[in-house]
């Protein structure tokens, strides 16, 4: 073990080429707790990642310069990566990830909250291959208990009459089949979304995505942006009254007085972490259901616990949707979204054909259920606060250490660090955030980025994130910012 921890020692010094070898022959060599690659490379005083019982299987498959190169040859232009040296995942075990070459990484991002138990969680894993085993089938038309057992918990989940569930594949469809809704049961076009907000990539959601739309100059139908109410950025601070004006005006003179509906993430996402000023979504949500539009939740990224305070995000503004559309961590990395409203709604569906191929599938449906089931059972949502707490706390302790941090703002493990060159003016430090992202991965965290400029870090780790890996991404952050 001595010898080991020698060598490796050696081999960050002597750069990455090493690596692959000494990864590969010591790979038979139990190292239970630290893993061999779990030294930051080349800074003996940096702070290290918390142990973690787990050796990664050694990998054989293509290195990561094959894959870009493969990549850029068969795969759209658009398609971008992290990291000026993309980084080769393999393998993903609870809150790490390993690359090629064994190194492990604390996911602080879980893939934009993709997993909410944890990679590869045991149980989810199990009921996924159990139903491969058995039946993967692409249509509802026979009957299969799993849509309807999944169907049930989730339903079972929901305040209110919120009771009737669509199963997608994604958080645009899910955003898509709401928008739907929302026109056919209210019989009018225009949809209201928040700037800075991110709902899809379908093309129909696309307009619903104001940050998308900066870039993106097609017209998706009647939508209006309002105003963001954003208490850090927004001109109205944390006035939510202000905000709900704005969007009073574009129903009264945008829309003739009669809106399909409103959207809005309860706690924006893409857009950096942002919490809504408190009280916004009962304003708004009053001010749309008397111009007669409905009012959609999209939970992709705050449900299931993640706030810590509450399961859903909406519960934290006190208000209660008409619809609300989920993705990503519900499938703990299953290609699944969901849809749920209220009977009255769901009645105006049925009179049109609303199909899915594969949405509820039982494989999806399985794995579903067993998430919901891991996140009650680990007591997910308590530990979300628990460590959020911690986690910001300390964040905000590092604010006080670092002026190039403007703002801490979050609930539960759904947090955004934002940096700025000039605390007054609120100057985006655009570039050395993207320093500090590229450092904090060489200290071993893969971290979120996000917001219009760009300059938040996003940390939305999988929801078995410790305080000891909070305490890790912060020292990580600490360290980074000290070599600024
Ligand atoms: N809504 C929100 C809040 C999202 O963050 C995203 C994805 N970033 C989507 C919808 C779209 O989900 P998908 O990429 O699965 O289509």
């Amino acid at each position: 073990m001595a010898l080991q921890r020698y060598l490796l020692k050696r081999s960050h010094e002597a750069g990455e080429k090493l690596r692959p070898l000494l990864f590969r022959s010591f790979s038979s060599i139990a190292a239970p707790a630290l893993h061999p690659f779990d030294y930051a490379p080349n800074a003996y005083n940096a702070p290290t990642l918390p142990s973690f019982d787990y050796s990664p299987k050694a990998y054989k498959g293509p290195l990561g310069d094959e894959i870009l190169q493969k990549r850029k040859k068969y795969l759209g232009p658009s398609m971008f990566h992290f990291y000026q040296k993309p980084l080769n995942i393999v393998e993903g075990k609870m809150q790490y990830l390993f690359d090629e070459n064994g190194r492990r990484y604390l996911d602080a991002f879980a893939g934009i909250v993709t997993v909410s138990c944890g990679h590869c969680h045991p149980e989810v894993v199990n009921a996924i291959v159990e139903q491969s085993k058995l039946l993967q089938h692409a249509t509802t038309i026979y009957l299969h208990h799993a849509i309807a057992d999944f169907a049930e918990a989730l339903a079972s989940k929901m305040p209110g009459n919120l009771k009737v569930v669509y199963f997608v594949n994604s958080g645009s469809e899910a955003n898509d089949l709401a928008m739907l809704m929302a026109r056919l049961y209210s019989g009018n076009l225009g949809m209201i979304s928040l700037r800075n907000g991110y709902h899809g990539g379908s093309s129909g959601t696309l307009g619903l995505t104001a940050l998308s739309t900066w870039k993106y100059s097609i017209p998706e139908g009647e939508i209006h942006h309002v105003m963001n109410p954003d208490p850090y950025r927004g001109v109205f601070g944390s006035d939510a009254t202000s905000y709900a004006k704005d969007l009073q005006d574009h129903i009264d003179f945008g829309t003739s007085g009669k809106v399909a509906g409103f959207i809005a993430e309860t706690i924006q996402g893409v857009g950096g972490a942002v919490e809504l000023a408190p009280g916004y979504l009962k304003l708004v949500y009053d001010i749309v259901r008397k111009a007669g539009g409905v009012c959609i939740a999209d939970e992709v990224q705050s449900g299931f616990g993640r706030t810590g305070s509450h399961y859903w995000g909406f519960e934290t503004q006190g208000v209660l949707p008409d619809i609300v559309t989920m993705a990503k961590g519900i499938g703990n990395g299953l290609p699944l979204g969901a849809v749920v409203t209220t009977p009255e709604i769901a009645k105006v569906l049925a009179e049109k054909i609303q199909f899915n191929t594969f949405g509820g599938n039982p494989v999806c449906s399985a794995g579903g259920l067993a998430v919901l089931r891991v996140l009650d059972k680990e007591k997910r949502q308590a530990h979300c606060a628990d460590v959020g707490l911690h986690l910001i706390e300390r964040l905000r302790a590092l604010q006080q250490k670092h002026d190039i941090i403007g703002n801490v703002r979050g609930r539960g493990l759904m947090v955004g660090v934002e940096f700025v060159t000039d605390k007054k003016e609120k100057t985006p430090a655009k570039a050395e955030t993207t320093v500090l992202f590229e450092k904090l991965r060489e200290l071993g965290v893969l971290i979120g980025k996000g917001g219009l400029h760009g300059n938040v870090f996003r940390i939305k780790p999988p929801m078995c994130f410790t305080k000891d890996d909070a305490d890790f991404v912060v020292d990580a952050m600490d360290y980074a910012m000290s070599k600024l």
